[in-house]
């Protein structure tokens, strides 16, 4: 469910027409619906309300201040992944109680940064970072509260480069290795190893391995148990699917139907940590049509937005249905949406049949909301695009537009380089 809609042959994010948006604040232009954001995070947290989970929604997904401060102010605490991600949990004000933190390669100013502001815990990922954050925990003198990253060894069925569950991934680490690092636990005096997390993936439209992923650590919690080694928390991580093309993904009230009972079984105090699913469908971005290109073989559309503004098509092939914002009528022609940059995996979608759109119109690329702008880079010297945000029929902006100043404010041409 999104609020995009077609009204009049017009589409419209809420009350608001997305053209005279993209009139008044120019293109490429993210475009998010307040109301679909929240409505998301609702879903999920009415679908598990029997449980009550702390909804950690995952930070890097789209960290915009507003998106954050949004749904910290209706409840959801954050998950973080670096100490910049850390730092905007700080200017929205999120609690320090619902800030978990999951990284392979937290450094040591990160961690000690974490430990002083007092977050909920670090999820670890390996036995040297494990004996790290003891280290520093004890050179400040506090006890921290740290979970394991589990890697079930699971296929989450997605994207290759999306899939973080299997054994030959980077993350987490084996239930071998954890239950050795359980038993042993004693060695690491500043630490109190109080939960697992898992987090097998991103875009997974079934529940099959959520259940495999989260049957197999509560079989690993229970044997804790029997040897008096008790947690409090199980973080099952995030990777809830989307629709952006023709995805039949789990509802949040499926998803939780069937990872219910598996979770009341083991009376843990439940962690999510979903992005895409929250964010995913809550905003387009919309470029403007700088040429209609024909080619002998091929048509192309080549916008305004290139692949450092949306780069899930170039690294992950990822379909983003693109529509135009004025809606046509009549027949259809295979085309190719292309950016400006200099790179053939600069493209927005390909050979797709859409209806003829005339130069100087603009489309929108729906499902843009997750790893759109927080992907987004200034390849190209390119100005990273605004961001508004609608609510009802109220506009606000929510970034700017770079400058072209903002491109070059960190560079110095060194004084003994010239004349050289
Ligand atoms: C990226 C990430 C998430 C969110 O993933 P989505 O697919 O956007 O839900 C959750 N937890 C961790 C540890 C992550 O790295």
């Amino acid at each position: 469910m999104h609020e995009f809609k077609y009204k009049h042959g017009e589409l419209y994010c809420e009350n608001i027409k997305v053209r005279d948006l993209a009139l008044r604040f120019e293109t490429p232009l993210y475009v998010y619906s307040y109301h679909t954001l929240i409505d998301h995070y609702l879903k999920l947290k009415d679908a598990f309300r029997k449980i009550e989970p702390l909804i950690c929604y995952s930070v890097k997904a789209n960290s915009n201040l507003a998106i954050l401060k949004a749904l910290v102010d209706k409840g959801a605490g954050l998950d973080i992944v670096s100490g910049g991600e850390l730092f905007r949990a700080q200017k929205v004000g999120c609690p320090v109680e619902r800030i978990v933190y999951a990284s392979v390669g937290k450094t040591d100013a990160e961690i000690k940064d974490a430990i002083r502001k007092k977050i909920l815990f670090f999820n670890v990922e390996s036995l040297p970072e494990l004996r790290n954050i003891d280290r520093i925990a004890k050179k400040l003198g506090k006890k921290i509260n740290v979970a394991i990253r589990i890697n079930p060894d699971v296929e989450a069925k997605t994207h290759k480069y999306i899939t973080t569950g299997k054994i030959t991934n980077k993350f987490g680490i084996d239930l071998k290795s954890a239950h050795k690092i359980l038993l042993l636990r004693d060695e690491f005096p500043n630490l109190v190893i109080c939960g697992l997390h898992i987090h097998i993936g991103s875009q997974i439209t079934e529940s099959a391995p959520y259940i495999a992923a989260i049957a197999k650590v509560s079989a690993f919690v229970a044997r804790l148990k029997k040897k008096g080694i008790i947690l409090k928390y199980l973080n099952i991580g995030g990777g809830l699917g989307i629709i952006y093309n023709k995805e039949t993904p789990q509802t949040a009230k499926k998803f939780a139907d069937k990872v219910l009972p598996l979770l009341e079984k083991n009376n843990l105090e439940v962690i999510l940590e979903p992005g895409r699913f929250i964010v995913g469908n809550a905003g387009i971005l919309v470029a403007r049509i700088l040429y209609v290109k024909n080619t002998p073989k091929k048509k192309f559309y080549i916008v305004d937005a290139g692949m450092n503004d949306l780069i899930r098509p170039a690294i992950y092939g990822a379909y983003h249905n693109v529509i135009p914002l004025k809606e046509v009528k009549g027949g259809r022609e295979k085309a190719d949406v292309v950016g400006p940059i200099c790179e053939s995996g600069d493209f927005l979608a390909k050979e797709r049949k859409l209806p003829r759109i005339k130069e100087g119109e603009y489309l929108a690329v729906m499902g843009s909301g997750a790893y759109g702008f927080s992907m987004s880079s200034n390849y190209n010297s390119r100005r990273r695009p605004a961001e508004v945000m609608v609510v009802k029929d109220k506009v606000y902006m929510i970034r700017s537009r770079d400058a072209y100043d903002d491109l070059v404010r960190h560079e110095k041409i060194p004084f003994a380089l010239m004349g050289l």
